[in-house]
Order: structure tokens, then C-alpha cells, then sequence
């Protein structure tokens, strides 16, 4: 229902989830996915990267059960059977019957990359990419660029601001430089996911945090990879422990089966209200708390606004 760019290069056909295998107890050090193709992955061990082969039982389920950031041991064969346990993802969540797809494992932060007039903001893509990332247990920033599109009057980004959201906010131009230094310093260090729609210019974002192109693939045998373009999610290294991961362009961040618990867990203080009706959609209904919160600012405009548009 919501495609996602780019994303189906390696599609399994949609079929009932096997049940997962108990990781056999491999020796040897758990070895880092750093780019993941039909059936092999490349994992960066001592001496750099290298590929290796799934088994067929992984490679039916890499989709849901194998990401970019997985950490995972190589069998006596030297195939890949199987991910260790996850510490955060960011899962597209299942549209119909078909399995999740994992988009990347064990991140600390979710860059969302949004933009400013070509494409336009569109907060409602940062609310369902951030509520994804944060039920996967990853942190999330949005970074928003282009902003040197809009010249003096910053009045539009309010729209996509931390006290509507609830995440942080950079705004940045890689055209100016703007906002490029405090968004070096969110990633210091750290794991992130870069996730955002196509044209917003993350390719260009890379580029100036990384000093390579990530769309070409110019520079990437620093990364064990050819310059041929790729499609999936590729990690890369950007120096002093900061690594960043590229995903490609989401066109629809489906979250089909956002439900009313996790919905409330996003916005706490819109669960707090104390209403005379349990189940109140807090749309006008006689005894709703929700009018008297906003009074007495328990409830902000802005976040019910954030909240109104999840639904
Ligand atoms: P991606 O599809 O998100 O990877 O986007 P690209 O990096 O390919 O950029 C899309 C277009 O936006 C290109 O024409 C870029 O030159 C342009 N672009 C990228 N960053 C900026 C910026 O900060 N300001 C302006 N004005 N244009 C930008
Ligand atoms: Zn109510």
C-alpha cells in the first residue's frame, strides 16, 4: 500500500515467517553487515570488508530478519545463518500480510532528512518515520534541509518543530554550509540511520559530512565496494567511531498498524487526560479533558495538531 523507493531490488515473495532457528553457537568474532544484496552481504571483519554468502534459510527471510547494522557470526562454512540479537531497528511496518522489512539494526540515531520548497516539509512523514524509529528503540533528529531556499522568513519550518514533533530539529543547506557543524556533532561517535524521500537531498548531505559520494560510489573503496551504484542501505564509516548509514529514498513511510497503544505511548501527556468516556476520541465529547489541558498548557496545540495527523 505504501511503496518505499528503491527498496525491492532484493524482494522475497510474501510468505508465512519460518519460525526463527536458534543461532547455532559459531565461534568467533560477530562481524558487522555493512551492505546487503540478494543472498550475500558484505561484513566488515579485522582486515576490512569482505562478502559472504547467506544460507538459503536466511536469504528467504533477509528482509525482516537481516539489515545493515546487524552484527553476525559466520557458520564453519563461512555463511551468514543467522543475526544476533538487536539492540534498536527501524522496521517499515507490515503493510497487509506481507512481513516487516527491516530497514537498519542496532542504530543510536535516526536522521530523518526532510527539505524545504523542492520537495516541500511534509511533517507527517517526519511524525510516521519518528514514531517507526522510536518503537524500534532508536533516538531520532530531523535534519532539514535546503533552507537557504527560504531566505529570510524561517516561518514554515514551525510546521515540523521539536514541540510539534517531539524530536529534535537541525536545519541545514549543504548549498550554505548552515546547520552543517551541529549536525557533525548529533553523529559524533555514533550509529545513525539517514532515512528520508527521495530529492531532499541526503546524497548531498553525505557527501559534505562524509567527503565522498555515496551516490556514485566514487570514493567508496574505502568501504570494500565497487563504483557500481546500489540500491539497499549501505554503512559507512565517517571517521572517529561516527558511522552513517545511507537507506535509500522512502518514498511513503507506510505505518498501517500504528495502533491506539502506541499512538498514546508517543504522546503521554494526550493519554493523561482524564475524560468522562474511556475510550474518548477528545473531538468535542461531553466531559473530555482535553479542553482544560489545553487551558492550562498540560497540552500544547502543536503536539495535538502531531497527534491529530497519526491518525
Ligand atoms: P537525494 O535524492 O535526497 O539524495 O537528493 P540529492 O542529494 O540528489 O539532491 C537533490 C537536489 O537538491 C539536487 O539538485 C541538489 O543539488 C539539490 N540540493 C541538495 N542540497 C541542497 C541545499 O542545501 N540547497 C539547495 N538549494 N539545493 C540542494
Ligand atoms: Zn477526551
Amino acid at each position: 500500500m505504501f511503496p518505499i523507493d528503491d527498496l525491492d531490488d532484493f524482494d522475497a515473495p510474501a510468505r508465512p515467517r519460518p519460525p526463527r532457528r536458534k543461532a547455532a553457537a559459531t565461534p568467533g568474532p560477530a562481524l558487522l553487515v555493512i551492505h546487503i544484496e540478494r543472498g550475500r552481504a558484505t561484513v566488515l571483519g579485522s582486515e576490512g570488508p569482505f562478502e559472504a554468502e547467506l544460507t538459503r534459510d536466511l536469504a528467504a527471510r533477509q528482509r525482516t530478519d537481516l539489515a545493515v547494522g546487524d552484527l553476525v557470526r559466520l557458520d564453519p562454512r563461512g555463511r551468514i545463518a543467522e543475526a544476533l540479537p538487536r539492540r534498536s531497528s527501524l522496521c517499515r511496518p507490515d503493510p497487509g500480510d506481507r512481513v516487516p522489512r527491516t530497514l537498519v539494526a542496532n542504530v543510536d540515531l535516526v536522521v530523518i532528512v526532510a527539505s524545504v520548497v523542492a520537495p516541500p516539509l511534509r511533517p507527517r512523514l517526519i511524525d510516521r518515520i519518528g514514531l517507526a524509529a522510536a518503537r524500534g528503540g532508536c533516538a531520532v533528529a530531523v535534519a532539514i534541509n535546503k533552507v537557504d531556499l527560504l531566505g529570510d522568513d524561517r516561518s514554515s519550518l514551525a510546521e515540523a518543530d521539536e514541540s510539534r514533533t517531539g524530536f529534535p530539529v537541525v536545519p541545514v543547506s549543504v548549498v550554505t554550509g548552515e546547520g552543517l557543524e551541529e549536525l557533525r556533532s548529533c553523529l559524533r561517535g555514533r550509529l545513525s540511520a539517514f532515512v528520508g524521500h527521495s530529492g531532499v537531498g541526503k546524497s548531498s548531505l553525505l557527501k559534505a559530512l562524509l567527503g565522498f559520494d555515496v551516490a556514485t560510489g566514487a570514493v567508496s573503496e574505502g568501504n570494500g565496494r565497487g563504483a557500481h551504484t546500489t540500491r539497499g542501505s549501505t554503512l559507512y564509516d565517517a571517521g572517529d567511531g561516527t558511522r552513517i548509514i545511507d537507506t535509500p529514498g522512502v518514498r511513503a513511510f507506510g505505518l498501517s498498524e500504528v495502533d491506539h497503544d502506541e499512538r498514546e505511548d508517543a504522546f503521554p501527556e494526550i493519554a493523561a487526560l482524564e475524560c468522562r468516556f474511556r475510550n474518548c476520541a477528545h473531538a468535542g465529547e461531553p466531559g473530555c479533558g482535553l479542553p482544560d489541558a489545553l487551558e492550562d498548557g498540560r497540552v500544547t496545540e502543536a503536539r495535538l495538531d502531531a497527534w491529530r495527523r497519526l491518525r
